[in-house]
Parts: C-alpha cells; sequence; structure tokens
C-alpha cells in the first residue's frame, strides 16, 4: 500500500536533458527530424547511443555527448542515466520491423522509463508532440518512487 512518503517529487528543469537513439532502420529519419528541430534542441543538453549521436553531430552540427553504441551497451548507459536522474526524455525510433541483438537491453530501457516517469517517444509523430508541448518551456514536477522508503519497507518485509 502506498502512503505519501512512498513517492518523491523531481523536478525536470526548463532545459531538458535530452537522449537521442535510433535503430539503423530509423537513423535517417532521426538525422531529418534533429535537422527539423534542429532550434529546439539546441536550447537543451544532447546524449545518445554512439553512432546515433555522432552521425547527429556530423549532419547538424548540434553537441551531443554520445555513449556506447546501442549494441554493445549504449542502451543500458542511457538506463542508468535514467535512474541517476540525469536524462529527462527520450527520443528512441526503434525499428519494428528488424530483430535486434540487444533486444532485451531496449525492453529495459522502455521499462526504467516508466518506472521513472520519463517521457519517450518511439516514433516520430510522438516526438513531434514532445518537442512541440508547451512543457517544453516550462518546468515540470512529476511524481517518481521514493527509493529511500522502497528500500526501508522491502528491509521492514524481510525481518
Ligand atoms: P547506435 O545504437 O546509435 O550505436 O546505432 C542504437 C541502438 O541500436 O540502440
Amino acid at each position: 500500500m502506498e502512503n505519501s512518503n512512498d513517492m518523491i517529487t523531481l523536478t525536470i528543469g526548463k532545459q531538458k536533458n535530452i537522449a537521442l537513439i535510433a535503430h539503423d532502420g530509423k537513423k535517417e529519419e532521426m538525422l531529418e527530424w534533429c535537422d527539423w528541430n534542429k532550434a529546439e534542441l539546441r536550447r537543451h543538453f544532447l546524449c545518445g547511443t554512439g553512432t546515433t549521436a555522432r552521425l547527429i553531430t556530423e549532419r547538424t552540427g548540434l553537441p551531443v555527448r554520445g555513449y556506447n553504441s546501442g549494441p554493445l551497451g549504449g542502451d543500458q548507459q542511457i538506463g542508468a542515466k535514467i535512474v541517476e536522474g540525469l536524462i529527462d526524455f527520450v527520443i528512441f525510433f526503434s525499428d519494428p520491423l528488424c530483430a535486434q541483438p540487444h533486444d532485451p537491453d531496449v525492453k529495459a530501457l522502455l521499462r526504467i522509463a516508466i518506472v521513472y516517469d520519463i517521457p519517450i517517444a518511439t516514433n516520430r509523430a510522438s516526438a513531434d508532440f514532445i518537442i512541440t508541448s508547451k512543457l517544453m518551456e516550462d518546468e515540470y514536477q512529476h511524481q517518481v518512487q521514493n527509493f529511500h522508503s522502497h528500500i526501508q519497507q522491502r528491509v521492514e518485509g524481510m525481518k
């Protein structure tokens, strides 16, 4: 059962930490999307999986901090940054028609975004709606699990 200690309020700032990821079949779409939204994206902090990040910088000139390539653990690195509160939303153009060797990592990233109430766009239309939201201009407060009380309750329950 939840009580008021079960959740904490976190704030997504006006300037957002945005993670960009695209599977190979969706990279061109991601590059077009970033180019089209360059002016807005420039106002935020960008990061992404290795290949996607490099290609975006080459195409658009936007600075994008690159993590490892997705199949080599890049999605997991981005998931870990979400857990640390260092990523505010994710644009992830995944390819539904192509099997991915790192499918478990992709699922894990989607799951952790849900756990931490992180907006995550998995196709272009969703990304268009997010990037044009008036919340892009504002701070946004949201509720996430209070991990201190979560651990405390679990420890108590196992005594
Ligand atoms: P990449 O990884 O940007 O290194 O291609 C993306 C992915 O497939 O998760």
